[in-house]
């Protein structure tokens, strides 16, 4: 993540010199305390299956998560904040839960022991206010474009789907989202296709194989326009929405160039199935790194004057080394989480 370099820099001095001045913690003395979750379960794959109405606010379907049991207990907890759980199943049966935001309880199928796999389909509902966020016109911003995205970092995917939403576990993943035409739906890995499901409304379903971590799971969806980028073995695009036509080329142009310097760099190919940066309005930050797909925010889309004196490169290549520092390698909690940005 790209907050601003000038900010992260004096929150690095200030904790320098808190540390010094203590004699003791490289810490600053309001920093709380980052604890490692003792797991229950080892989350293999996770399949989403919901339908996101980007006028209304809203998502809705089906979260299914494939796990190996870690602990012999009669129950696990996922984590599923500020949303309506329906039901929860294993195969056809119904299993009992409780639900107290942000945990789900579920009670297993009785003689469930440590090493079972178990599939779990956990049907939901929420209008989130956190995690995925809905942008839209208003009466001072009228062309503002109707989207949808996702943040998880660091524990806010959950407000959106139930999941097991720690770093210290990675699985593949697959997004199958629903969405009103002409509306696209843009996420990690693979798009496997994309099926008209009910009168004016498309699936696009996308399975990212590798193994990753449930913060860097993204969901983007908008009118937008792809632009590939032609001449590496990694397919690359960037999404924008149409207004960005003419200028998202200036951004963007050098991302090939940056990709080569660090695979050579680095010493390790990049690791994923695809790169896309997928650019959306009043985002939250600079940019994302989520896992193949990076959000960045409009704001670095620039005219011509603006180029004299103002570039993305940094941000593309930030955004970028992520891929590898944060999402190849990751954190075991978020007491770590410096090394991604160191
Ligand atoms: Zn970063």
């Amino acid at each position: 993540m790209k907050i601003h370099t000038l900010r992260c820099l004096i929150i690095a001095l200030s904790c320098c010199i808190a540390g010094t001045a203590m004699g003791q913690r490289f810490a600053s003395p309001n920093a709380k305390a980052q604890y490692h979750r003792s797991r229950t379960v080892d989350v293999k794959h996770l399949k989403l299956e919901i339908t996101v109405n980007i006028r209304k606010g809203t998502v809705a379907g089906t979260s299914e998560l494939t796990m190996t049991l870690v602990q012999d207990s009669p129950t696990l907890n996922l984590d599923a904040a500020e949303m309506t759980i329906q039901k929860v199943q294993s195969g056809d049966t119904e299993l009992s839960f409780t639900h107290k935001s942000p945990r789900l309880t579920v009670t297993l199928p009785k003689g469930s022991k440590r090493g079972d796999t178990l599939t779990l389909k956990v049907s939901y509902e929420a209008s989130p206010k956190r995690g995925l966020y809905f942008v839209r016109p208003d009466k001072t911003y009228k062309k503002r474009p109707y989207q949808a995205w996702s943040q998880g970092e660091a524990i806010d995917n959950r407000y959106w789907f139930p999941s097991y939403d720690f770093p210290d576990d990675r699985f593949s993943s697959e997004i199958a989202a629903t969405v009103r035409a002409p509306y696209e739906a843009i996420s990690n890995g693979r798009l496997i296709d994309v099926t008209w499901s009910k009168k004016g409304w498309r699936r696009f379903h996308w399975a990212q194989g590798k193994d990753h971590v449930n913060y860097l799971i993204t969901l983007v969806v908008g009118d937008y326009d792809e632009h590939p980028l032609k001449g590496h073995r990694v397919p690359m695009s960037v999404w924008v929405n149409k207004s960005h036509n003419k200028d998202w080329k200036r951004s963007f142009e050098k991302t090939i160039d940056i990709m080569n310097f660090f695979e050579e760099y680095i010493g390790y190919a990049y690791p994923w199935e695809k790169y896309d940066q997928v650019v959306v309005e009043d985002f939250l930050f600079g940019g994302m790194e989520n896992t193949s797909a990076t959000t960045m925010t409009s704001r670095t889309i620039h005219d011509e004057r603006a180029h004299l004196d103002f570039s993305s490169d940094g941000l593309v290549a930030h955004e970028l080394a992520h891929q590898w520092f944060g999402d190849l390698i990751t954190c075991r909690s978020w007491a770590h989480l410096w090394l991604n940005e160191g």
